[in-house]
């Protein structure tokens, strides 16, 4: 007996096609000639650098590629945000961007539901545990 099963399409890219090489503190996706743009940059709060950030196929090929093995990139030094984080570490909430708060030894700057207020709160509580790190020494 036959069964005829009719399902909807799904488009999937094909992740073969998709390059994943660490570069910093990034994974640096190549999504093959096929894409526009080509080139991606996923930091490790699991956000492109593109528009797409989190939806971006660059996002999925780096999962697969740490998946698979793939080397991780380097954990950056406490404190220092190469990417503002995805939640905010003191409500959870989103962040965005906030390049008016970022600088060479913070890292990059964000902004959450609170305003700046979350993103001072925290500077503060990363200084309080440098300070207690360096009076132990
Ligand atoms: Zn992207
Ligand atoms: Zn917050």
């Amino acid at each position: 007996m036959q069964q005829t099963i009719t399902r909807t399409p799904v488009i999937t890219i094909r992740q073969e096609q998709a390059s994943v090489r660490v570069t910093g503190y990034f994974y640096a996706v190549d999504l093959g000639s096929h894409v526009r743009p080509q080139h991606h940059y996923v930091g490790i709060n699991a956000e492109c650098n593109c528009t797409l950030g989190h939806s971006c196929p660059a996002v999925d090929a780096v999962r697969a590629y740490l998946k698979e093995g793939g080397q991780r990139v380097d954990r950056p030094p406490f404190g220092y945000y190469p990417v503002r984080p995805s939640t905010c570490p003191i409500c959870q909430g989103r962040t965005v961007s906030d390049t008016s708060l970022s600088s060479r030894n913070r890292g990059a700057g964000w902004r959450c539901s609170s305003g700046k207020t979350h993103y001072w709160q925290h500077r503060a509580q990363i200084s309080a545990i440098r300070q207690k790190a360096a009076e132990q020494t």
